[in-house]
């Protein structure tokens, strides 16, 4: 029979329980066992929705209280010294969570001493951030604490044999860092006892498949990896020689290493046929006629319905292959990445709504699909229908497609996306106009978004202040912030985008083309969620989005005045993107709207433009040799945006936390005249990469990592500051957080930036 199975569930919780709970946890409100006993019934919620749509293979243990990898490390017992853990016994939670989050501010020796965070970085991708692990030669791998045998006895308790997921211990090592030096694969003869009993234990306590995660599979492989995951099948799989092991690809196809993935000796092999669907006949023809094969038909990572014909013509030529027997449907990848429901979404336009699939709907379309490779199309008739029906209906709606933007797009000339003159004339022109010091002082937008400044919000959605109202609170908080800004000596102010609920979302309200959901919410990191809109129709730009209120704040003071906006790039990569065009086409659409408030923003005077573009790495396609494609489009839609404004208005743009090296040279041509980057955790060693390339504009490397509580010194930041300048000539420096503020209180962030302002001072003072 075909197995309909899932490879992984969204963990926030349909109305972000989750959250709740770890911020009251994190605040000292909620005790542990409240905390664990919230998470066991999001457990039990997921498990009861994945067994009533139909799925047979219930994924356990993909469940984790903030990263999946963190809490993988954390059971094998690979914790750097100094976050509290005496190296025996179980890792408790509080130093789980000061791996993730860094510890109190009176604990932390400096920097970039041992209680400070580790790195988090995008996973593969996505836009979830995991923990980045830290490793040394020095670790003794072992199981310390079974989280996955755990998973499975609580399933069965429950009368439900879930199946347990593993992230490989290839994956592991290759996502991880270390810092001794050693190469994180010579762990792995370490590591594979560890793995050995999880499987081990498992086989014990009655599991029957365990999904091994092995996405680097996907991703050009460093030399040895492939020895690597042959040795280390091989222990696997001689460890619990009765389970099945589903070894476990998604993200991309296999190409190179699709050989290798088809002769590991596992029970099983998933492959993402959503992000690849061109490899089936390889995986066809490559894999053992003994293997199961787990095809990912179903989109994990976007929010359409799956056109199911097209999705069952693939089952049955698997079927046909030889596989009719070992086969399983599933999602592409986990569910993590998409909301949990559609059923919560009660405002959306209705049309649009019968052409989505959340986390439920897609569980089961999973289920239609197995059920219709074993008792044939009339069995499911009824979903058949209704795909087709949605599918020809939006082909139909008009409201898809914008002529107009047709015309505008195709008369889009090579001069529109070129500044007019070159950085250094540009530099003297601003250096001219704006007349700032040596060092300069700025952040990166976001002021904190407050309780006042969400009840704001929540009152004027439920029609309890008016618009005049709620826009006289924001025009208060801005000219406050601008004070103090102005008092504690900020060089290029921001007027802190209180009046921003989300940096995508904002612009998506504002622009046509976007949709919204309401309780559409995906785990960005830890307690951090994003609802990402959904680009459904060609986007453009109705009027000014951004100008009243930058024009309001420079109104209020004689230094410059950044405008804030978020880039095309972004918009596109933080939404959900319809996929009847290309994701090209849909930038090149943002880029012209963003284009057009970049114009007007320099028309009302605003001399300083910030178009934000984190999302541009992780954009960046897994494989090299997809990477020149997007690199083009992505830079060129940038520069789009950029490009309206004359000499002496000043483009920046901003980017979290990223790996350079590989992109240094679009990031040159994107030819923003500065840009700012999260470089505090890495010490400034992100800034190498600039140095190495000889980066000529400006760069405002992050001295103060606001994902972390604690406010640092300005001896602290001083000192990284100074670092960066070993790095960066200094007159080409700027100097400012990591990122936006929108998540820190203002106890941190006015000591920090008055601390930040002081740091600027005593450099310039050591000139
Ligand atoms: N301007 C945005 C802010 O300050 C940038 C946020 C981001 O980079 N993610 O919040
Ligand atoms: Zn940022």
């Amino acid at each position: 029979m075909t197995i309909a199975a899932n490879l992984g569930y969204p963990r926030i919780g349909p109305k972000r329980e989750l959250k709740t709970a770890l911020e009251a946890f994190w605040a000292g409100k909620l005790g542990e066992a409240e905390l664990q006993s919230t998470a066991a019934a999001l457990r039990a919620g997921a498990r009861a929705v994945q067994q009533g749509s139909g799925i047979s293979h219930v994924p356990s243990a993909d469940f984790a209280l903030y990263d999946h990898v963190l809490e993988t490390v954390c059971a094998f017992g690979l914790v750097p010294p100094g976050y509290g853990w005496s190296g025996e016994g179980p890792v408790s939670l509080a130093t789980m969570f000061a791996l993730a989050r860094g510890r109190a501010a009176e604990r932390a020796a400096g920097i970039p001493g041992d209680a400070v965070a580790l790195e988090m970085t995008k996973w593969f991708d996505t836009n979830y951030h995991y923990v980045v692990p830290r490793l040394s030669a020095a670790m003794r791998p072992r199981l310390l604490d079974d989280r996955w045998t755990r998973a499975l006895r609580e399933g069965l308790q429950h009368g439900t044999r879930t199946r347990p997921v593993l992230l490989g211990p290839i994956s592991l090592l290759l996502l991880s860092k270390t810092e001794d030096g050693t190469r994180p694969l010579d762990l792995l003869p370490a590591m594979l006892p560890a793995y050995a009993d999880a499987l081990r234990f498992l086989a014990e306590a009655g599991a029957v498949w365990v999904q091994v995660d092995e996405p680097c599979l996907v991703t050009d492989l460093p030399s040895g990896a492939e020895d690597a995951y042959r040795t280390a099948f091989r222990a696997l799989a001689e460890a619990a020689p009765g389970l099945n092991l589903l070894l476990t690809t998604y993200f991309e196809g296999l190409r190179d290493n699709l050989q290798l993935a088809a002769s590991l000796p596992v029970a099983g092999l998933h492959v993402d046929l959503v992000r690849a669907p061109g490899q089936l006949p390889a995986v066809l023809e490559a894999l053992p006629r003994d293997r199961w094969l787990s095809l990912g038909v179903v989109d994990g990572r976007n929010v359409w319905r799956t056109d199911l014909r097209a999705a069952l013509a693939q089952l049955r030529a698997a079927e046909a292959a030889g596989f009719g027997k070992r086969l399983m449907v599933a999602p592409s990848c986990s569910l993590l990445h998409v909301p949990h429901s559609l059923a919560m979404e009660t405002a959306l336009d209705p049309a649009l709504k019968r052409r989505l699939a959340f986390a439920n709907e897609k569980l089961k379309e999973v289920a239609v699909l197995a059920r219709a490779v074993d008792e044939g199309e009339k069995a499911v008739a009824a979903a058949l229908e209704e795909s087709d029906r949605a599918l020809a209906e939006a082909r139909a709606d008009e409201r898809l497609h914008d002529p107009g933007l047709a015309a505008r797009l195709a008369a889009v000339t090579p001069e529109m996306e070129r500044r007019t003159s070159s950085y250094p004339s540009r530099a003297a022109a601003q250096a001219a106009r704006l007349g700032l010091p040596e060092l300069p002082v700025t952040s990166i937008g976001s002021w904190p978004q407050t309780a006042e400044v969400r009840s704001l919000r929540a009152r004027l959605a439920r029609g309890e202040l008016d618009k005049t109202g709620y826009d006289a609170e924001m025009e208060r908080m801005i000219a406050e912030a601008v004070r103090w800004q102005e008092e504690i000596g900020v060089d290029v102010l921001v007027h802190g985008e209180f009046e921003r609920n989300d940096m995508v979302k904002y612009f998506g309200e504002q622009l046509a083309g976007y949709a919204f959901t309401k309780h559409g919410w995906v785990q960005s990191y830890g307690s951090r969620c994003v609802a990402p809109p959904i680009i459904w129709a060609d986007v453009s730009r109705p009027k000014p989005m951004t100008v009243r209120w930058s024009a309001y704040a420079q109104s209020l003071t004689d230094k410059p005045m950044k405008g804030m906006l978020t880039g095309p790039v972004t918009m596109l990569q933080w939404s959900f993107v319809r996929t009847d065009i290309p994701r090209e086409t849909v930038c090149r659409q943002i880029a012209l709207a963003i284009r057009d408030e970049v114009a007007d923003l320099e028309a009302a005077g605003i001399p300083i433009v910030q178009i934000d573009e984190p999302a541009f790495r992780e954009g960046l396609p897994l494989r090299k040799a997809d990477r020149d494609d997007y690199l083009r489009w992505a830079v060129a839609c940038f520069r789009l945006s950029a490009s309206p404004v004359r000499d002496e208005t000043q483009i920046h743009t901003h980017m979290c936390y990223s790996e350079f090296n590989d992109i240094i040279e679009s990031i040159a041509a994107m030819d923003a005249d500065v840009i700012s980057i999260e470089t505090a955790r890495s010490n400034m060693e992100l800034l190498d990469a600039f140095a190495v390339f000889d980066y000529p504009n400006e760069i405002g490397p992050g001295v103060w990592d606001i994902h972390s509580p604690r406010v640092p010194s300005a001896e602290e930041m001083a000192r990284l500051a100074a670092r960066a300048a070993e790095r960066i000539p200094r007159r080409r420096l700027w100097l400012n957080p990591d990122c936006g503020c929108k998540t820190r209180g203002w106890a941190e962030v006015k000591p920090a930036m008055a601390n930040l302002v002081a740091a600027a001072r005593q450099l310039r003072a050591r000139a």
